[in-house]
């Protein structure tokens, strides 16, 4: 057996992984010697939309095993359906499958390059009276298919001689037939428990151009005959699902043993399902469709271009499914422990910065008009080779307007009249006068002092402030618009006993915050750049910035609800 390869985050500081039946399997076949030491798998996704976490789950898994073992792991599409695939997703999951950190070297496959080779199977299973050509209406099909409690019934057209289905099925791939006319199926068993093998489709007549072969065929295999073959071609060894596909198996399986060809090892295991979030590609096309959200990569689409545009890290991501580990029954993943690993990702390797979202104007009155103060500020305490840079203090400030408040609630620390607290890498500012609009009585402006004393944060006679806020100077701010994104669906489990799922849809999933004001270094920063705004959470840039006129979007807030209930788990557990 060759020796395992390390990955990145294997090599380091990372504890071991725990081990999964998956993982067992495959040791277990090395130890066997069941496949020659071979592990090969493969990622095989539908090009009918854009890949999602879900997917991410199992990219991990397939790629993770067989990097590993030393295997290989291919990427394949499965690309059976010409009505609902376009190149624009094959391109699509190609880009987010190497996002995620994945080399599938020279393994590129599509389904469609073994249209040939699954149609000289046909004829061989016709041949050997395993097939027929059956002129029943799709309905019909579907009516004589029976149901879970009734066996079903024969087609009419089940006993055909091998030399008329030959004849037909020549005839169904010249364009002799229209769509749905006809369809060639597998002679298995009307009787059987499993509705799979009750006669299922092989092949069924779509006068349709495909993505890769074009026009070359107006007859398209099924899925059902086309995945399985696909990883026997491919010398798959373990190909691994999720558990819907558990009763396709004995179908798989009968095809293989049919053909008499190299049988890969299917193995299922239990789906990834998140709080608050959809993963169906159906359901997310839906959403595109609609209108709903702004396109497959909007950034509150759980779709691996979504969440790369709202910042979230491949090795985030990697993290948390190494974590989630692989089971046989399906369960529900908090989103919360997902945030928690983008947020202790980004908390090593960003830069923090000062941000306000809803300035409040202050003006220092006895700081000199026209003054510049060059504070020096920590881009990272975690990370000290991160360095330092300058930010600009100087008479008129913006603050959080929740950062202040004139008639202070019991435990608020923050800024209020008469009250001194800390401005972050600045001074002691004390609160003096407030300012509101005649009108509406809102504050508008504050007016406060400052100690130059107290420059870095520290005053000489020793007496404390009880809260730090932070700030930038309005000279000196840049304008942004920051997005701030919730979950997309207001319900934990959207969709769940309802006909229609937009119905759980959360109004309150994007609001846009147009007068944000930045500090200036933030001017050259560039789509995809990170950053945490000091005491808010991580943003990042997001392609609709113009020159100018940057548009920031919120990664993950800051408040990691996931630590706190995994405290009080351990608390709970005495751990
Ligand atoms: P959807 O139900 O969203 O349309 P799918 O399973 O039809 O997804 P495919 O393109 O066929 O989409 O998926 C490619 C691979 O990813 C398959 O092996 C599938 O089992 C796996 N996969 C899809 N969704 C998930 C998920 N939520 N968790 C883990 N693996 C998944
Ligand atoms: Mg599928």
């Amino acid at each position: 057996m060759p020796a395992p390869e390390l990955t990145d985050n294997q090599a380091g500081d990372a504890p071991v992984k725990a081990s999964h039946f998956i993982r067992d399997i495959i040791l277990e076949d090395l130890r066997t010697n069941k496949y020659g030491g071979r592990v090969h798998t493969r990622f095989p996704p539908e090009p009918n939309g854009y890949l999602h976490i879900g997917h991410a789950k199992s990219i991990c898994m397939n790629f993770g095993l067989a990097q590993e073992f030393g295997g290989k792991c291919n990427l394949r599409f499965d690309d059976t359906n010409p009505c609902k695939e376009e190149v624009e997703y094959v391109e699509s999951i190609i880009q987010d499958v190497r996002w995620l950190g994945f080399d599938w070297e020279d393994r590129l496959f599509y389904a469609s390059d073994y249209f040939d080779q699954l149609y000289e199977w046909a004829i061989q299973l016709i041949k050997a009276g395993k097939a027929y050509v059956c002129d029943l209406s799709a309905d019909q099909v579907r009516e004589y298919r029976g149901t879970l409690t009734e066996p079903g019934r024969e087609s009419p057209h089940r006993n055909r001689s091998i030399a008329e289905n030959l004849d037909l099925f020549e005839r169904m791939r010249n364009g002799e037939f229209p769509d749905g006319a006809r369809t060639l199926r597998a002679k298995v068993d009307m009787a059987s428990a499993n509705l799979n093998l009750r006669d299922p489709v092989m092949y069924r007549i779509l006068h349709a151009s495909h993505h890769r072969s074009g026009d070359k065929w107006c007859i398209y295999p099924m899925y059902d005959y086309t995945h399985g073959q696909s990883d026997s071609i491919e010398r798959i060894t373990h190909s691994i699902c999720t558990l819907e596909f558990e009763d396709h198996r004995p179908l798989y399986d009968w095809y293989i043993e049919q053909l008499g060809i190299y049988h890969p090892q299917q193995i299922e295991f239990a789906r990834l399902n998140l709080t608050y979030t959809l993963l169906s590609k159906r359901k997310l096309l839906t959403l595109v469709q609609d209108g709903h959200v702004r396109g497959w990569n909007d950034p509150r689409m759980p779709t691996l271009s979504g969440i790369r545009r709202r910042g979230y890290t491949p090795e985030a991501l990697r993290a948390f499914c190494d974590r989630i580990g692989v089971a046989k029954t399906n369960s529900i993943i908090e989103i919360s422990l997902l945030e928690h690993f983008v947020r202790e990702d980004l908390n090593k390797r960003v830069q923090r910065v000062m941000a306000v979202l809803r300035p409040l104007r202050v003006v220092v009155d006895n700081f000199p008009e026209g003054q510049v103060d060059q504070m020096e500020a920590v881009n990272n305490p975690e990370d000290a080779a991160m360095g330092v840079r300058t930010v600009p203090f100087s008479k008129t400030l913006y603050i959080e307007q929740d950062d202040f408040r004139e008639d202070p609630p019991k435990q608020y620390f923050r800024l209020a009249p008469g009250r001194e607290v800390r401005l972050r890498y600045g001074y002691f500012i004390k609160c003096t006068g407030v300012v509101k609009d005649p009108q509406t009585g809102e504050v508008v402006e504050l007016h406060c002092t400052y100690d130059p004393a107290t420059r870095g944060g520290n005053a000489p006679d020793g007496r404390k402030v009880k809260s730090t806020i932070h700030w930038v100077s309005a000279a000196h701010a840049i304008d942004a618009e920051v997005r701030l994104y919730d979950t997309l669906f207001s319900r934990e489990n959207p969709g769940e006993g309802v006909e229609d799922f937009t119905v759980d849809l959360n109004p309150k999933s994007l609001e846009v915050v147009s007068q944000a004001k930045l500090e200036p270094g933030l001017a050259s920063a560039a789509p995809g750049d990170r950053f945490q705004f000091e005491r808010l959470g991580y943003f990042c840039v997001d392609p609709d910035s113009a020159p100018g006129k940057p548009v920031f979007n919120r990664t993950v807030a800051l408040r990691d609800t996931w630590a706190k209930i995994e405290k009080a788990q351990k608390e709970k557990s005495g751990a």
